[in-house]
């Protein structure tokens, strides 16, 4: 087949395997660039490892301290004339790599919310592995279905309050700056998305694993977060999903508790905002990154999934120099949260509109990141080649 993008609204449906896979290699090349990660982890599962920052922490992992790793996702496996999800061609593409490189890696595909999926996961440990050293939380989803009452949760991505919230906007196709009003959620809306994206569920792994037997001593586990601006504390600190990341820390210190027999620790990790599957479908969100990337590749501090994730293992997980903040999280959004940096963001959020945007903005960055993101817009591939589109992953076949 020969693969175009076919944009819907925030998501892309199609993918290009030969793309995703050069994405992959040129995310291995940042690692390898840096140089082996004295001390890191070796054993590593990756619950959401396809896409955005849980693959490129399997990237690291592998690449960076030669881990063995596993990867949980869902993603959709390509047909014959049907391109499969992006998750699916970089999943691929990171177990040939890591083969090539010697390195173990194994991959689930289906739902990590339920008891079934950890039970898997917890036999291929224990017959390969033995044990894991660490485990990262990258799941994002729009719906779970609750393991023990069978009940299906709804994400919302809503302001919390009595009054509606009303900001800029941007409409990621056509670059057009315009407003958007969102109605505050309703008390079952912001329960909902706390049963999503809180950390129930990263405490039911932690439990299970730890229950049988397969984590082990001194076994660090993290999952991702997100502060940001006050520009965007109505739609993500102060919002819905921002209640689910307060879960988020309430379960890290529950965790912290219980691996201290392990001598292990439970870490949030607070990330850059960046272009993902996930944080496309923020409203408000696409904006900021917009005048975010803008200012940092101006001062030369951009970072992507990668950097951002190959910093948090080599500067802060595995240094023994962590520098949490106040409330015991990792930084590694440092350098967006800059106030100087923030300052010029957010004079230039007062300013934008359709007109300037290309200048305060990089809209064009945003394109490209989001096109990359499917495989689409690397530098080397061929896209008016034919393509077999129902490659699978090796561990999967
Ligand atoms: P993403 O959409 O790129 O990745 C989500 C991953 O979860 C994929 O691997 C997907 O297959 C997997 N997944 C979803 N539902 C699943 C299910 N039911 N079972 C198994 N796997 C499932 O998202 P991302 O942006 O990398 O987000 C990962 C985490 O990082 C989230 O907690 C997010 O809030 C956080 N974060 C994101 C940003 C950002 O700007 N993108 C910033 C800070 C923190």
């Amino acid at each position: 087949m020969i693969v175009a993008p076919k944009i819907r609204g925030f998501i892309c449906t199609t993918a290009h395997p030969t793309g995703c896979a050069k994405h992959v290699a040129e995310q291995i090349a940042v690692v390898k660039s840096r140089g082996p990660i004295a001390n890191g982890p070796k054993k590593v599962l990756v619950v959401g490892a396809s896409t955005g920052y849980g693959l490129s922490s399997r990237i690291a992992a592998a690449f960076g301290s030669g881990a063995a790793t596993m990867g949980v996702f869902f993603e959709k496996p390509g047909e014959p004339e049907r391109c499969g999800t992006a998750g699916w061609y970089n999943s691929a593409a990171f177990e040939t790599e890591a083969k090539a490189a010697g390195l173990y890696a194994r991959s689930f595909n289906g739902d990590a919310f339920s008891d079934a999926m950890k039970a898997t996961v917890i036999e291929a440990i224990k017959a390969d592995l033995g044990q894991v050293d660490c485990v990262i939380y990258s799941l994002a989803s729009p719906r779970r279905t609750h393991p023990k009452s069978g009940e299906v949760f709804k994400s919302v991505l809503k302001p919390i309050g009595s009054a509606s919230y009303t900001n800029k906007n941007l409409n990621t196709g056509n670059g057009v700056v315009n407003e958007v009003t969102i109605e505050p959620a309703n008390e079952d809306e912001i329960a909902q998305t706390v049963a999503v994206m809180g950390g129930e569920d990263w405490e039911m792994w932690i439990d299970a694993l730890q229950s049988a037997g397969v984590l082990a001593e001194g076994v660090q586990t993290v999952a991702y977060s997100y502060i940001g601006p006050e520009v965007t504390w109505p739609i993500y600190k102060n919002g819905t999903i921002g209640r689910a990341k307060e879960d988020l820390e309430r379960v890290q210190r529950v965790l912290d508790g219980k691996l201290a027999s392990l001598k292990g620790k439970a870490w949030v990790s607070v990330n850059k905002a960046l272009v993902t599957q996930a944080s496309s479908a923020i409203p408000v969100v696409p904006l900021y990154i917009s005048l975010l990337y803008k200012a940092m590749k101006a001062e030369g501090s951009h970072e992507d999934c990668i950097e951002q994730m190959d910093r948090l293992f080599r500067e802060r997980l595995y240094n023994g120099n962590p520098q949490p903040d106040e409330a015991g999280r990792i930084r590694v959004d440092d350098w967006e949260m800059k106030p100087a940096l923030q300052e010029l963001v957010g004079k230039r959020w007062a300013e934008v509109n359709t007109e300037n945007l290309a200048q305060l903005g990089d809209f064009e960055g945003y394109q490209t990141s989001f096109l990359r993101l499917f495989g689409f817009g690397l530098d080397g591939v061929d896209y008016n080649a034919e393509v077999d589109v129902s490659i699978g992953v090796p561990s999967l076949a």
